[in-house]
């Protein structure tokens, strides 16, 4: 069974949310921890928890992927951002273990300006901090365009901060189909040649999700810009090749493609299931 879904708000519930993916045949779906800009949080709402539930029961959903304000930076050279990056980690992971939602992403951070080897310790040190011998999910790394200061711009990066966690069986990692297209990584024609590096640097166990988005980007332009599949420099039949990789497949996928309703999201999903064969 294809695990497929996009990214939605939440604004309105979760119950609300799991109706939505499931009225454009998505059987997961993604959405922020907080607002990103701000980082104001819902609050815990049981009663719409619990209905989200039933919902994601009688329709065989999979947990959903709680994505962290992308505005957060654990490896400023701000010391209170850090601090408020800490903050917001710690309040998170404690509302991850409320919901028992097993996957959480982030977007590793930007070093602005003290460079990677000092960027990727500041990371490591800020995940040390915040995430304890107890915690039950797993915290995705996602691998990033590589536009500015960002860290997490190739399997290397991802592979140092993963090195310096005090308990690094607690973290995988999330690849975003433009991310690493942009930065330089040829998913259309070497889609194998890329796998395989990724399982030489990381190792493929650690790959728990995906983001499915096309490009607006030529290759290895470091630039994040996302498109709707199919309309940018990645291509349908390089989706259809990523759904049905014998590597892959099972994993979950969500679209962060650009759609100002549902009913785009739910044409790419219709078609990538058409397109499922496993
Ligand atoms: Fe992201
Ligand atoms: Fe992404
Ligand atoms: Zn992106």
């Amino acid at each position: 069974m294809l695990k497929i879904g996009c990214h939605l708000s939440i604004a309105k519930g979760l119950k609300k949310a799991g109706k939505d993916i499931v009225s454009i045949g998505g059987n997961t779906f993604q959405f922020f921890s907080r607002n990103p800009q701000g980082f104001k949080q819902k609050e815990y709402d049981e009663k719409d928890y619990l209905a989200y539930l039933k919902v994601a029961e009688d329709n065989n959903l999979v947990p959903p992927l709680v994505h962290a304000p992308y505005t957060l930076n654990c490896a400023s050279k701000d010391e209170r951002v850090r601090e408020l990056a800490k903050m917001i980690l710690e309040a998170d992971f404690k509302r991850m273990a409320l919901y028992n939602y097993p996957l959480y992403n982030l977007h590793p951070g930007a070093h602005t300006g003290q460079g990677v080897e000092v960027g990727v310790q500041l990371v490591a040190d800020s995940l040390n901090a915040t995430v304890s011998a107890d915690y039950k999910g797993t915290i995705l790394l996602e691998l990033m365009a590589g536009k500015g200061s960002d860290l997490g711009r190739n399997f290397g990066e991802i592979k140092a901060i993963l090195e310096r966690l005090n308990y690094p069986e607690k973290f995988g990692v999330c690849l975003d189909t433009c991310h690493v297209f942009a930065a330089g990584y040829d998913i259309v024609n070497d889609l194998d040649g890329v796998l395989a590096l990724l399982d030489k640097e990381i190792g493929l166990d650690k790959l728990k999700a995906l983001h499915l988005n096309d490009s607006k980007m030529p290759f290895a332009s470091y630039k994040d810009r996302h498109a709707a599949l199919g309309e940018g420099y990645i291509g349908l039949e390089t989706f259809y090749k990523i759904i049905n990789h014998p590597l892959l497949k099972d994993l979950p996928m969500y679209l962060e493609t650009p759609h100002d309703d549902l009913a785009g999201y739910a044409k790419e999903i219709c078609l990538l299931k058409e397109h499922y064969n496993a």
